[in-house]
């Protein structure tokens, strides 16, 4: 069966979800290979096995935490060459899809980015993309080329399949180019406890509805209650009541979460952009009328300050 390298997005060995949903797809595909890198490289393998792939390329060296994104390609690179792989699949992140766009160029294949899913064709896989602010679904393949796909956090449920995941080194060498781009400082985020809004499986966004950057401690409450992100519509951002980093739409961030909770929003085509493709939808929005309803699994006509705190206390009762 034709091998398939997925690119592991980790934390210090510790395998962020996105990876493992992307090694579901390429078990659709052929047989995961993951190629790890950096600090910890080592640690991933167990996950990864756990989760499908028959091998683990790890590698390890101070230019992959000292320079941006070329000592990755390089590494990739040479991973694509010792496997000849039948696709190369890397996460949708912002880094991920530069990586995989420098190396499509390098190897003269054609990308497709942001697939929400991915499935096995005769002459090739197949990836479906969401476009037009998710008014259409795309199925495109790579017709140039190893395929080169990145795929959407969220695009596939993670399902365990051990395999042998057997650590073999992969020898890197760097470009001229890999240390063109110096990191000079490091500033962590300060934690919100809560998990990454493109990776959540609950969002709880907040819209003008919510009146007041101190009023969003309801929609924190509501997100904690359910172990979920807090995401926002650009008029809530742009009033200065939530950072523009939790934006939620065609000029934020696209989710895809199981459930999103909108509160206060009226569902304006540039907010769907970014949360349409969800698996569940619920609104609460005191106007019958608002456009949001059009695409809710699950819609409250109702005044949120009302709604809102009640569907938290019950969470938690439920919860015991
Ligand atoms: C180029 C461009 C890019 C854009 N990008 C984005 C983007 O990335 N993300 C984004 O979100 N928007 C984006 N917008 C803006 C978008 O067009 C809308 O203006 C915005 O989404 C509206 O935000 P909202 O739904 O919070 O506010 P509104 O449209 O004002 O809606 C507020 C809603 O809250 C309801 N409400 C009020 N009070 C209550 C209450 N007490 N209880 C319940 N419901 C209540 C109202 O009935 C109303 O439906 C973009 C616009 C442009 C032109």
């Amino acid at each position: 069966m034709a091998e398939v390298l997925v690119y592991v997005d980790h934390v210090d060995g510790a395998v962020r979800k996105p990876t493992l949903e992307l090694l579901t797809l390429a078990r659709r595909i052929g047989e995961p290979v993951a190629v790890a890198l950096g600090a910890g490289a080592e640690n991933t393998a167990a996950a990864l096995a756990e989760h499908g792939a028959v091998k683990v390329l790890t590698a390890d060296a101070p230019e992959f935490a000292e320079y941006l994104v070329v000592p990755k390609v390089d590494a990739l690179q040479a991973a694509y060459e010792a496997v000849s792989p039948a696709a190369v699949l890397v996460p949708s992140s912002a880094e991920g899809k530069e990586i995989a766009a420098r190396l499509a160029v390098r190897i003269g294949s054609g990308i497709i980015t942001d697939a929400v899913d991915l499935e096995a064709g005769d002459e090739g896989p197949v990836a479906t993309q969401s476009a037009f602010a998710a008014s259409f679904t795309t199925k495109s393949r790579v017709s140039k080329g190893t395929p080169v796909i990145t795929v959407k956090p969220n695009s596939a449920a993670v399902e365990a399949a051990p395999a042998a995941g057997a650590v073999e080194a992969l020898a890197v060498t760097f470009g001229a180019l890999a240390t063109g781009t110096k990191v000079t400082s490091r500033t962590p985020r300060e934690s919100t406890g809560r998990p990454e809004l493109t990776e959540a499986a609950i969002v709880v966004s907040g819209g003008r509805g919510v009146n007041g950057a101190e009023n969003f401690s309801i929609i924190e409450a509501l997100a904690d209650s359910l172990g979920a992100a807090v995401g926002a519509s650009r008029a809530a951002v742009d009033a200065g009541w939530y950072p523009h980093t939790n934006q939620v739409g065609q000029t934020g961030k696209s989710v895809s979460p199981q459930l999103y909770v909108a509160a206060g929003i009226s569902g304006a085509i540039q907010h769907r952009a970014g949360m349409q493709t969800s698996k569940t939808i619920v609104a609460v929005n005191k106007d019958a009328e608002a456009p949001i309803f059009e695409l809710v699994d699950y819609g409250v006509v109702g005044d949120l300050f009302e709604v809102v705190p009640q569907l938290t206390e019950e969470i938690k009762a439920r919860k015991g």
